[in-house]
């Protein structure tokens, strides 16, 4: 046997029995007599002792090792005189009796360790080293289970695993796509699936009525720290069911994950419409750890000449609780802050509502204390409270004050890491309207059905237009989402008109789902969760990266493996390229 046990098994009650260990050498520390080593795993570490005076040769070869050798020693577990509280092996030592050095190890070029000094090019260009540190195995380890247990939940449930094709014709996940030439049908590409949505639909047809896939999609679109060009969703579609039916499955899959990771019981999973959610968080994906919600002080704060309000289309507000006594360094810093091109605001306005009724405002000039007394009321502030406000044009200072209402919650570490708050978002608008081009473009993708009774309006007003789709946030980041299906092949048809698309058109790309449609589809709606943001959220970090075994860097390059790179021009040759 290669080992008995793991580097991070061995406790007191293993005294005096003879092990074998392998792993890799964390540390090193030569005392002259003795050598200690730190022996590693993905389980843990493991000190080991060489004892000049019980075993010279041995301790002269122990030596000659140095950081990341590959050994196996055999030896007897002892207790330690000067125990370590911080690791659970931390009781005990293997007093080493025999050493193999397995294979050798060049100097790493960082340190394989928790707080490493490599920069993020180096670890990526040896990932497999950035890899055996314990916080980023932590993360995969984390990954790999949150997989196993969605596939157990999803089996308990009755789903089926099915794989659909990578090498596919385009998607419309409104991204682009990934193309790759095909050396058999020259002049032709095959596109890399955005998500298997078509493929999953069309399952549905063929009558597997619960189906799922962890699956890679892939989607050429520009660097952020959440997104990666290829990432994997936990995909799935079921027939004869509402958009009920869909919200109540899955946020109990959401909930056995929270609970089997964290022991978090989120209970039951509140529910709020789009319109909603803009109007209180000023967002579609709101963090509701927190309350802060936003007041619309547009008919109550214009009238009294001052320009900034009465120009303005909306004045949105949020009570800060407690914050009055905010000092004025802190509140100028989130007066730059919202005028950040990214946030756009012109400037904020804020008013403190301090103890015994003494209000001060940033415009005292036009507002008296019976004014700001007034909108006190009208916020449900408390003694106490800090009012920000922000005013402009609708959509930006919607925008704006739903990324103030997080920039504030984080500054007053009221985002608690160890909350889960997941929150269904429902009823999203069909369409997302161009105003420039004067386009319609599908807010989810274009198999979303319209709400049964919105459908007239597909004629008259399509912006009016709400859909049978769903999101869940959870923290504030998507999570996922998805939406009921149109089954009927006219209002399919309808729908890829307002689009755009001749019918034509339409034929050229989706005909086999069109054709499908004429084959008896059965209602059905689906939804994908982005398994890299779970994990990243559920960790309370932003970068899905180090969630991902061997990610792509900032620009979509893979720099272990210099990819992408060019190709031989025989393989072009053979490409007809
Ligand atoms: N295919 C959709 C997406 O990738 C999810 C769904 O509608 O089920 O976002």
């Amino acid at each position: 046997m290669y080992r008995t046990f793991n580097n991070g098994f061995l406790r007191l009650e293993h005294i005096n029995q003879e092990v074998t260990l392998c792993g890799w050498v964390q540390k090193m520390r030569d005392l002259g007599g003795m050598t200690f080593v730190d022996l590693r795993d993905r389980y843990g570490t493991t000190q080991l002792v060489f004892n000049m005076e019980i075993n010279s040769k041995i301790c002269e070869l122990a030596r000659q090792m140095g950081r990341e050798y590959v050994v196996q020693v055999k030896g007897k577990v002892v207790k330690r005189s000067a125990p370590n509280k911080n690791i659970p092996t931390g009781q005990i030592e293997v007093e080493v009796s025999d050493l193999k050095i397995l294979n050798k190890s060049k100097n790493p070029p960082f340190t394989i360790e928790d707080e490493t000094d490599g920069g993020d090019d180096l670890r990526m260009q040896y990932r497999y080293l950035d890899l055996r540190r314990s916080v980023i195995q932590k993360k995969i380890i984390l990954r790999s289970e949150i997989s196993f247990y969605t596939r157990s939940f999803l089996k308990k449930e009755g789903f089926l695993e099915v794989e659909t094709p990578v090498l596919i014709k385009s998607t419309p996940e409104g991204a682009r796509d990934f193309i790759v030439p095909s050396r058999l049908n020259q002049g032709k590409f095959y596109a890399l699936p955005q998500s298997p949505q078509t493929f999953k639909q069309l399952l549905m047809v063929s009558g597997f009525d619960k189906y799922y896939q962890i699956v890679k999609c892939f989607r050429d679109e520009d660097f952020r720290s959440d997104r990666q060009p290829e990432f994997t969703q936990i995909d799935c579609e079921m027939s004869f069911v509402d958009m009920n039916d869909i919200l109540t499955t899955f946020e109990s899959l959401i909930a056995d994950i929270l609970f089997k990771t964290k022991g978090v019981r989120i209970g039951t999973i509140p529910r709020i419409t789009y319109d909603q959610s803009i109007r209180d968080y000023g967002t579609d994906k709101p963090d509701i750890r927190f309350e802060m919600k936003i007041k619309n002080l547009t008919n109550i704060c214009k009238g009294n000449q001052f320009p900034l309000f009465d120009q303005a289309d909306t004045i949105l507000g949020i009570v800060v609780p407690g914050a009055a006594g905010l000092s004025r360094k802190k509140i100028d810093s989130l007066i730059d802050w919202v005028k950040r091109p990214q946030i756009g605001a012109t400037g904020m306005i804020y008013c403190k509502f301090n103890h015994l009724d003494t209000y001060k405002s940033s415009v005292d000039k036009y507002f008296n204390t019976d004014d700001l007394a007034s909108w006190k009321e009208f916020c449900e502030a408390n003694d106490g409270d800090l009012l920000l406000i922000l005013a402009g044009k609708e959509k930006q200072t919607i925008n704006a004050m739903g990324q103030l209402r997080i920039e504030v919650a984080d500054r007053m570490g009221l985002r608690d890491p160890n909350l889960y708050k997941p929150i269904w978002v429902t009823d999203f608008p069909l369409f997302d309207f161009d105003e420039e081009n004067k386009t319609f473009h599908a807010m989810h993708h274009p198999f979303t059905s319209p709400k049964e009774e919105d459908i007239e309006l597909l004629v008259s007003h399509p912006q009016a237009v709400k859909a049978n789709a769903y999101d869940m946030a959870l923290n504030g980041t998507e999570i996922g989402g998805g939406s009921i299906r149109i089954h009927d092949r006219k209002l399919q048809n309808q729908i890829f008109n307002l689009l755009g698309f001749t019918n034509e058109q339409a034929y050229e790309q989706f005909g086999f789902l069109m054709e499908a449609f004429e084959y008896g589809a059965p209602p059905h709606g689906g939804i994908a969760f982005g398994l890299d943001r779970i994990c990243a959220v559920i960790e309370g970090v932003d970068s899905i990266r180090d969630f991902i075994a061997f990610p792509k860097n900032n620009s979509g390059r893979d720099i272990m493996l210099d990819a992408p790179s060019k190709i031989h021009d025989d393989q072009l040759k053979e490409l007809g390229l």
